[in-house]
């Protein structure tokens, strides 16, 4: 069990009021709060060991390149990564993927084939997108079944001799859905495809290990577990790493340049161009020995405890719409009420205090599938207490006349 009061001392943010109420932060999908032990780890960066990495001879670059180094290693560890060079930093998600999709993308010629799903996020999408028109590769798309998982058996229809890559979300930001990455990356492998996937939504609900997953790229955000703002990890096999070529280029990734020539750095700096966020990724640490203090499977039953005790009491409400029932989901309810607009259940849900997601949650194909325009979306984290869902669901009755429904 959890003592999620004396947690919360650890988040001056959700003591604020608004509009003179309590809030209630339900918007953990799209970026969790920081705990103070994570600030302080900030603050202590920039007044004690600010300096520039791996550049200096002098002592305080020298720590400052140690506490960078370290945090890989800490990287490492918290998802088991079978070595501490194939950790890379980025800047969140979006970047790793925009990495994967450049410089693998580079191997790929006309006509090769990508398999996403419709369930991805933008991030998982666009950066295809872009390589499509750069190289003329096929993007296909797996679908998904009623509840919201994946259709599987068009995943497996979906590879021909063309296929050279699988990309693919390990948890819907939207559906909550947790796609079972092991089978999937199996099959993929045995059909020679590469691996790719986006961890996002994953990493911050339960323990993840790379090595046992057992795909080729996984890429996460340190914003979205209780990390600094601007950051993100990309971990991917040796192997891929050696092969695929750099994907930006400048300092810190060479090891040798001339006009006649350039040499790269090996992994990981070959895939780290210029100056670092050594600040936000030094304080990753903290938020990694946070998380562990605390114990990922203690915040994952405590989640997975609002969550469903929110879902029960939202199917008493009359005409309640969830989206994504797959079973063993993450933390996450996406919903409508009657007829009523995402939008205005959002802002009249605002006025009373809970700050919950609405629009297509960067999802926009999966909401085309739906056939909707966007959905609400309530997301929970290790802070949120029971009392906050009982709010939430008394400010869900509170609008329902207004909303024009029971
Ligand atoms: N992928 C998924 C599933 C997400 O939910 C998000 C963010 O909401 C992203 C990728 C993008 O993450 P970031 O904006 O931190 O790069």
């Amino acid at each position: 069990m959890l003592d999620i009061k004396a947690l919360r001392r650890q988040y001056p943010i959700l003591e604020r009021k608004v509009y003179g109420k309590p809030m209630i932060y339900l918007d953990n999908s799209a970026t969790t709060q920081t705990p103070l032990q994570v600030v302080d780890a900030i603050r202590d960066m920039y007044l004690s060991h600010k300096a520039n990495v791996h550049r200096g001879v002098f002592l305080l670059a020298q720590e400052a390149t140690e506490l960078l180094e370290s945090a890989r290693t800490r990287v490492q560890r918290y998802i088991n990564a079978p070595s501490r060079e194939e950790v890379i930093f980025t800047r969140g998600t979006t970047e790793g993927i925009n990495l994967v999709a450049s410089s693998l993308g580079q191997l790929l010629t006309p006509g090769d084939e990508v398999i996403l799903t419709v369930m991805e996020h933008h991030a998982n999408i666009v950066p295809w997108q872009l390589l499509q028109a750069r190289k003329g590769i096929v993007i296909k798309v797996v679908p998904i079944l009623p509840d919201g998982s994946l259709d599987l058996d068009a995943f497996r229809s979906l590879f021909t001799q063309r296929t050279r890559v699988v990309s693919f979300c390990h948890v819907s930001n939207v559906l909550g859905t947790v796609n079972p990455v092991k089978e999937m990356a199996a099959y993929a492998h045995e059909k020679g495809a590469c691996v790719v996937v986006d961890g996002a939504q994953a990493v911050p609900h339960f323990k993840i290990d790379v090595q046992e997953l057992g795909a080729d790229f996984y890429a996460f955000s340190a914003h979205k577990m209780y990390g600094p703002q601007g950051i993100g990890i990309l971990w991917g096999r040796r192997e891929w790493l050696d092969r695929i070529p750099p994907y930006q280029g400048g300092g810190e990734m060479i090891k040798h340049v001339s006009f006649s020539g350039t040499t790269f750095e090996e992994p990981p700096l070959k895939f780290e161009a210029g100056t670092p966020d050594f600040v936000d990724i030094a304080a990753l640490t903290s938020a990694l020995d946070y998380i562990d203090s605390i114990g990922i499977e203690h915040i994952e039953a405590h989640e997975n405890e609002l969550m469903q005790y929110a879902t029960a009491e939202m199917m008493k409400i009359p005409g309640m719409r969830i989206f994504g029932t797959a079973p063993g989901k993450a933390p996450v309810i996406s919903f409508l009420v009657g007829d009523a607009h995402h939008y205005d259940t959002g802002m009249l849900l605002d006025k009373l205090g809970v700050a919950v997601r609405t629009g297509h949650h960067c999802a926009q194909p999966l909401m085309e599938s739906l056939g909707i325009e966007g959905t609400v979306r309530a997301s929970f984290a290790l802070y949120n207490t029971r009392a906050e869902v009982n709010a939430f669901l008394a400010a869900l009755h509170r609008i329902l006349p207004l909303l024009g429904v029971g």
